[in-house]
């Protein structure tokens, strides 16, 4: 195929999977976060832990994923975009945060867009270099490897696992990602749900806000961009922001935190973007 119609049947596909949860949308746009989530999944809050054991991108194709029945948490490219002076103070960083989550085990994956923005980070001149996604594929893997090293240099075990771009649940060439799951519960896993809408993760229980405020940044800029559904979000389907809260206080505090982050975005003032939530 040419690459015009690699991309025509790219956009195919891409429609058809937005229709396939459309009625899903609807009816949570329609309801409510609070009100469909109590009558489609009344156990919902089987699906958050305390302590995870292995750290899986925010992708929504890692995070719907079973990864050897492990409790996962949810952090972009397993940490590869954690605010820090150097790579050493990153990896010492995020290294911390993983053992203080009983984090064992640490994933990689491959297309992962949070490994795409690190490596244009660290190498801003790198242009439309040949091989560019094997080249960001290495380095996700590098940075989980050195992660591991890490985490056992500081005396704690770590075993690595990375996931093929085939393996994930969700088609390679696009993301499927319809919401947010902004937890403020902590440690939650969609694949112990079946049929929950496809989503990305945001660990706001565990991570500074400053730094989820960047991760949510991300995930709206996935969703509207070439590699996610963009221009199929409209004010009836909108791309919904899902805040997840212990209490009714906090989830009123977790909203509000969510919309100041997307303040400047247009999607959120012309309704492509929906901001609800529900108390676990
Ligand atoms: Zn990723």
């Amino acid at each position: 195929m040419t690459n015009e119609n690699i991309e025509l049947h790219d956009n195919k596909s891409k429609k058809l999977s937005f229709e396939i949860e459309n009625a899903d949308i609807k009816e949570l746009t329609t309801l409510g976060a609070a009100e469909y989530f109590k009558r489609e999944f009344p156990d919902l809050n089987h699906s958050f832990s305390e302590k995870q054991k292995c750290v899986c991108c925010m992708d929504e194709g890692t995070a719907h994923k079973d990864i050897n029945g492990e409790v996962k948490f949810a952090f972009a490219g397993s940490g590869i975009l954690f605010p820090a002076s150097s790579e050493e103070e990153r990896l010492k960083k995020v290294a911390n945060i993983l053992i203080e989550r009983g984090v064992t085990n640490i994933t990689s994956h491959g297309g992962c867009g949070a490994a795409g923005l690190a490596y244009h980070r660290d190498f801003p001149d790198v242009g439309a270099k040949e091989n560019l996604a094997e080249k960001i594929e290495a380095y996700a893997k590098a940075w989980s490897d050195k992660l591991a090293d890490k985490i056992k240099e500081l005396g704690h075990p770590a075993e690595r696992t990375h996931i093929m771009a085939e393996d994930m649940e969700r088609p390679t060439e696009f993301h499927n990602a319809r919401v947010v799951y902004f937890d403020g519960v902590g440690g939650f896993n969609p694949n112990k749900e079946i049929g929950l809408p496809m989503g990305f993760v945001i660990e706001r229980a565990y991570l500074p806000s400053e730094y989820t405020a960047e991760e949510l940044k991300v995930a709206v800029n996935i969703a509207f961009g070439h590699h996610g559904f963009g221009e199929l979000f409209s004010s009836d389907l909108p791309f919904i922001i899902i805040a997840l809260a212990k209490s009714g206080e906090e989830l009123y505090k977790l909203k509000n935190e969510i919309l100041s982050v997307l303040s400047d975005n247009e999607n959120l003032s012309g309704g492509k973007i929906k901001v609800d939530g529900l108390t676990v």
